[in-house]
């Protein structure tokens, strides 16, 4: 029997992601700055610094890169008392430049000392993050939790419990794997460890709430480094759960194998409506940029349809059709420009972050592929005339030749920018 056809209404339903989780939402404040994730509210994009917070120039200054470059709240190591006496500065000088972006601490072992012995440094901190692993063990380890979310109540901030399977409660471990042996089928060691890190942040979020936590300063992630668990771990976490879901492929490596990686397993996720704040682990190349994990980030989800940041491009991959590197040049330029022009556009033209623009190598997918995008050129493969037709909102109307091709093109993307989104501009 043949499977029954698929309606226009069903078609459109399977290319759209899953429905988002029902998750409580949380709110990150600073001043009158408020940033919400969980619920309804769109997935959060977040990076942390690498920076020592001892030396509070050089992280305002990464702090603000972050930021320009998009991520919607900033996490920043707090490690020693030399670190957390400098955060309330670090704030001051990131207020005085103008700049609101939420500051969120990482504690780990001494993260009660810390909390209480500065309070200057617990109130300038817009949420606090909390490795269960790292408090301590026993009674000592309840103790100095309680202490951190005693901090987070007086101060009304909200806490992320982040779990991590390289510092996961070695305790809770131990006892889950005596309690699988005596089974009389017992799961095989990977699902009795991903079970004690979904159990580590449950716990410890039940425990955080039973001091006087609001569930809705709560957040949970439980990171590990390999794909496959991560979507194991999130899944049944997800199904556990009403808390938001912070998620992110921990030590991802470099590169393009980071890169990969972390797409793959966050875009399993998302996809399946998991997942409310985002952040992308990638170790820099030597030299290069910290923000490009907020760029993958932004990537991430704007190519899963879930987010729009920046107008993306479509560029075919060339072939033996294109005869030079004009083509590769363009494809290149016209993103630069666009990501270039952003600060700008993104304040005086609200909406252009949806625009689509293709550069395409020959005939054979460049008509088509440029009249499905608001703007695309078509340039001229081997053997074709010398011309570059470029189409507007599915229709050709100039055609370009000669040298000066790419500042052509990308003057015709700046008028058409200006047209179609100038009309709602913001005036402040
Ligand atoms: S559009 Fe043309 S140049 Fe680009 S990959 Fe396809 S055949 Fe090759």
């Amino acid at each position: 029997m043949n499977a029954p056809e698929k309606s226009p209404v069903n078609a459109a339903q399977a290319a759209s992601p899953a429905p988002r989780r029902r998750s409580r939402q949380v709110e990150l404040r600073w001043g009158s700055h408020t940033v919400r994730f969980g619920a309804d509210a769109p997935v959060m994009v977040q990076a942390m610094t690498n920076t020592d917070t001892a030396d509070p120039v050089a992280t305002a200054i990464q702090v603000r890169e972050l930021a320009n470059a998009g991520s919607e709240a900033v996490r920043i190591t707090v490690n020693s008392p030399e670190a957390a006496r400098e955060v309330a500065y670090l704030r001051d000088l990131l207020d005085k430049g103008g700049l609101s972006v939420p500051l969120i601490g990482d504690f780990h072992f001494n993260g009660h000392k810390l909390l209480t012995q500065f309070p200057d440094c617990a109130q300038a901190l817009s949420k606090y993050r909390i490795n269960p692993g790292n408090v301590g063990r026993g009674a000592r380890g309840d103790d100095n939790f309680a202490q951190m979310i005693e901090v987070a109540c007086r101060y009304e901030r909200p806490v992320r419990i982040g779990v991590n399977w390289g510092s996961l409660d070695q305790e809770l471990l131990a006892r889950l794997m005596d309690d699988n042996g005596k089974l009389a089928q017992p799961l095989d060691a990977s699902a009795v460890l991903r079970e004690a890190l979904v159990r580590s942040a449950l716990d410890s979020a039940r425990r955080a709430e039973e001091l006087g936590l609001p569930g809705d300063r709560i957040c949970l992630s439980a990171k590990v480094s390999a794909v496959q668990e991560l979507i194991a771990v999130y899944r049944e976490l997800a199904g556990r759960c009403d808390y938001p879901l912070h998620l992110g492929l921990t030590e991802a490596g470099m590169g393009t194998k980071a890169i990969v990686a972390s797409t793959a397993a966050l875009a399993v996720l998302l996809q399946e409506g998991i997942g409310d704040t985002i952040r992308v682990s990638l170790t820099p190349e030597p030299g290069g940029a910290r923000t490009r994990e907020v760029q993958v980030a932004q990537e991430i989800l704007q190519s899963l349809g879930l987010r729009a940041f920046v107008p993306m491009v479509t560029a075919c991959p060339g072939c033996g059709r294109t005869t030079s590197t004009v083509f590769q040049h363009l494809a290149s330029r016209v993103q630069a420009h666009l990501r270039e022009r952003m600060p700008e556009w993104k304040s005086r033209y609200p909406g252009v972050e949806n625009l689509t623009v293709a550069v395409m190598g020959c005939v054979v997918n460049g008509p088509g592929e440029s009249r499905h995008a608001d703007i695309g050129i078509s340039l001229p493969g081997t053997g074709e005339q010398p011309v570059a037709p470029v189409f507007i909102d599915g229709e050709r109307r100039v055609t370009l030749k000669g040298e000066r091709i790419s500042e052509e093109f990308e003057a015709i993307v700046e008028d058409y920018v200006q047209r179609r989104f100038g009309h709602t501009a913001r005036v402040d």
